[in-house]
């Protein structure tokens, strides 16, 4: 097998405790999916079906990165998300199994072109340029569940230049991680190598050139991201 230019890396994820790396096949995303953003708008959590999109595996950059201001938008947010990390394939997984195919956990963002997002939805058409773009999925490095088993509890945050934006716990999920899983597999036939970013708590928001990102999650690990300042004018 030969190809016309050279192969490009296919995209990894370091795993914690570990020289070996987890390959990434699809990274799929689950939207709003946290209480307290529906009980600060005075509803009860009502349990509406999870939606769903996906960003491509290339998407993956790093923790410690520092990144480019994205193309084309005027309003990049940010949304600290739990990551599950598919160790071994299914197709309709009873929610009860689902944890026999989760390799482990990491902490990731769901970098937003919050702007071309909202404006597509406004109009009925796909999310793509708002959430699959270049270096939209910063992550940690993979933690095995058998090192750190299946966090349920704790806490799940998000600041921007040491000032908190997002502070909730994980007890706030609408749709649980082992719901999800089998919410997702009734759509897709997981295999390892998948990623599922499970949503997003209240107080999402802009950055900007310069910024720094910090989050984590309680017993899972901590993620830190910089924003590259904007290139001196020329001349
Ligand atoms: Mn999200």
């Amino acid at each position: 097998m030969s190809y016309v230019f050279p192969l490009f890396p296919l995209p990894s994820v370091p795993v914690a405790g570990t020289d070996a790396r987890f390959p990434v096949r699809r990274i799929y995303c689950v939207g709003r999916n946290y209480a307290d953003h529906i009980r600060e708008m005075g509803f009860d959590p009502d349990r509406e079906l999870p939606f769903l999109f996906n960003k491509p595996a290339d998407a993956i950059v790093a923790t410690g990165s520092t990144l480019p201001y994205p193309l084309a938008t005027q309003n990049y947010a940010y949304e600290i998300e739990l990551v599950v990390a598919i160790g071994k394939a299914g197709t309709n997984i009873p929610r009860e199994a689902a944890f026999e195919h989760v390799f482990g956990y990491a902490v990731g963002l769901d970098m937003t072109r919050r702007d071309l997002q909202l404006a597509a939805r406004d109009r009925g058409r796909p999310w793509e340029p708002g959430k699959a773009f270049d270096a939209s999925a910063p992550i940690t490095a993979i933690h095995p569940a058998a090192a750190i088993g299946h966090p349920a509890a704790g806490r799940i945050w998000l600041a921007v230049n040491g000032e908190t934006r997002q502070d909730a716990d994980l007890r706030q999920l609408v749709w649980t991680i082992p719901e999800q899983i089998a919410y997702l597999s009734r759509f897709y036939a997981l295999q390892p190598g998948d990623l599922i970013f499970s949503g997003t708590s209240a107080g999402v928001g802009p950055v900007t050139p310069g910024d720094r990102i910090t989050g984590g999650v309680d017993g899972v690990d901590t993620i830190d991201i910089r924003l590259r300042d904007l290139a001196p004018a020329q001349g």
